[in-house]
């Protein structure tokens, strides 16, 4: 029998830790870099591990994102041991080590945050520093929570997070119900791992994910658009957005969505409910450059079908109300509420229902009539192709159309320079360079991506 979430916690009170030596991680999977971090850190007398995701992965047989470090050293006894360091942060100061084209995250180890379990318990600050194991109890999962000694070639798990990931379970540390409460956000973070790695869900994780739903209203929005961009550029977005479903966590996040799921049996969906949906998300997954799609593309596609139904039924069912049933006037009435309900910047909102509004003439388009000159030169008009390129590899449909547009664009930009500017070479989006990411107000900056200065070994 399984131990429950209040006896794990119990007993890790007392638990020493395990440790144990694994061959399964080779320097030559470990960056460089985040190598000599640890290595210098402890030639300083300190306690220095890789942690988190990197852990994870390397145990997966994945290629880690980044690589993380988690120190006994506080930030400016780290600052004394790395002339390449800089302190970010004002309440909780993570060190930054900076190496050519990328950065070591290096936190000092952080205390768990023990909330009055009368009152609400809703983490707003977190900032004490803590010992080891404090600093393994405060992440979120327990396969999270591994540190790796790459001097010792050992892991160090206090939280059997080890057992989790050979078993393949996604399990919170302590009580699920307590957890998600004190930061919501974690609901989101356990149904992307849990379909990213393709993970089972522990029985009380998935129960308070369900019962505490309606928490993520306290989150902070940004937040939430951020998760919801990662699902969207996971590769697992369709499991994403089918666990977000089948946790009622959709109604929450995104009710229009959820709406256009709801009401399948009425579009006589019974057999495949919601195919539209699931089939633009699995043509998602399976394109092999995302990242050089817009978010706006990303998210246009997302409501492309609960526009589309919406504008169908005139908006019942939805809680809407419009004049008419014009696509680009239907997804205003959609997309607006994300401006609030999850900080989708206003620009961002407008350029989706136009991203929407231009599909749709492309959709109605005869096969090899000319684009007209008006689309062909709006700046958005390459987001527009990018999601009529995904309507058509989900659907199967208009091939021969997409052809002959990325055709007619090809030459046009070559005809007109203006048409150049805008139009770029009027690639596909997989063809065409990456754009920077763009930083959102106030938000965090992101690490530059985790470029390997070795081979790493792909999952
Ligand atoms: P990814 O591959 O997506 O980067 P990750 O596990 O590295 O996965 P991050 O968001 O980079 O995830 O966070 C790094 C680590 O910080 C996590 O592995 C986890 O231990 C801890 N962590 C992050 N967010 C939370 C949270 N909301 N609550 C508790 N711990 C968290
Ligand atoms: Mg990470």
């Amino acid at each position: 029998m399984t131990a429950s979430a209040s006896e794990r916690e119990d007993n890790q009170v007392c638990q020493e830790p395990a440790v144990i030596p694994s061959r399964s991680i080779t320097p030559s999977q470990i960056d460089a870099d985040a190598l000599k971090v640890v290595r210098r850190l402890q030639r300083f007398g300190h306690l220095a591990y890789l942690v988190g995701g990197c852990v994870r992965d390397l145990l997966l047989k994945r290629s880690p994102k980044d690589f993380d470090v988690a120190t006994s050293a506080k930030p400016n006894e780290i600052r004394k041991v790395f002339r390449n360091c800089r302190l970010i942060g004002r309440r909780f100061r993570l060190a930054h080590i900076h190496f050519q084209g990328k950065i070591i995250e290096t936190a000092t180890f952080r205390a768990e945050l023990r909330q009055n379990p009368e009152g609400d318990l809703l983490i707003r600050s977190d900032n004490e520093f803590g010992d080891e194991r404090a600093d393994a109890f405060r992440r979120d999962f327990t396969i999270n929570a591994l540190f790796y000694d790459p001097v010792a070639k050992q892991l160090i798990d206090y939280t059997d997070g080890l057992e989790d990931l050979v078993e393949r379970k996604l399990r919170f540390i302590g009580q699920p119900s307590i957890r998600v409460q004190e930061d919501p956000v974690r609901i989101l973070r356990a149904i992307k791992f849990a379909a990213r790695l393709d993970f089972c869900m522990d029985e009380e994780t998935w129960r308070a994910i369900c019962d505490y739903r309606e928490e993520l209203k306290k989150a902070a929005p940004p937040r939430l658009l951020e998760e919801i961009q990662r699902m969207l550029r996971s590769g697992a977005a369709e499991a994403s957005f089918r666990l977000l479903w089948e946790s009622g966590v959709m109604e929450v996040l995104l009710p229009e969505v959820a709406h256009y799921l709801a009401r399948s049996p009425e579009r006589g969906e019974e057999r495949e409910p919601g195919v539209g949906l699931w089939a633009y998300l699995r043509a998602l997954d399976k394109l092999g450059d995302r990242d050089m799609l817009t978010n706006s593309v990303l998210l246009a596609g997302l409501v492309l079908h609960p526009v589309l139904d919406a504008a169908a039924c005139a908006g019942e069912g939805y809680g809407l109300q419009f004049e008419t049933k014009a696509v680009g006037e239907v997804a205003r009435a959609m997309v607006r509420p994300w401006v609030e309900r999850i900080r989708l910047p206003k620009w961002e909102s407008e350029r989706i229902q136009q991203i929407l509004a231009g599909q749709k003439r492309l959709v109605k388009l005869r096969t090899n009539a000319s684009i007209p000159k008006g689309l062909l030169r709006r700046n958005d008009f390459p987001e527009i192709l990018d999601l009529f390129e995904l309507y058509v590899r989900a659907t199967g449909k208009d091939r021969r159309k997409l052809a002959h547009m990325r055709k007619t664009l090809m030459r046009s930009a070559n005809r007109s320079p203006n048409l150049k500017g805008t139009l770029g070479d009027g690639q596909a989006a997989s063809e065409r360079k990456k754009r920077p990411p763009r930083r959102r107000h106030g938000g965090r900056r992101r690490k530059p991506a985790f470029q390997p200065s070795a081979p790493t070994s792909k999952g």
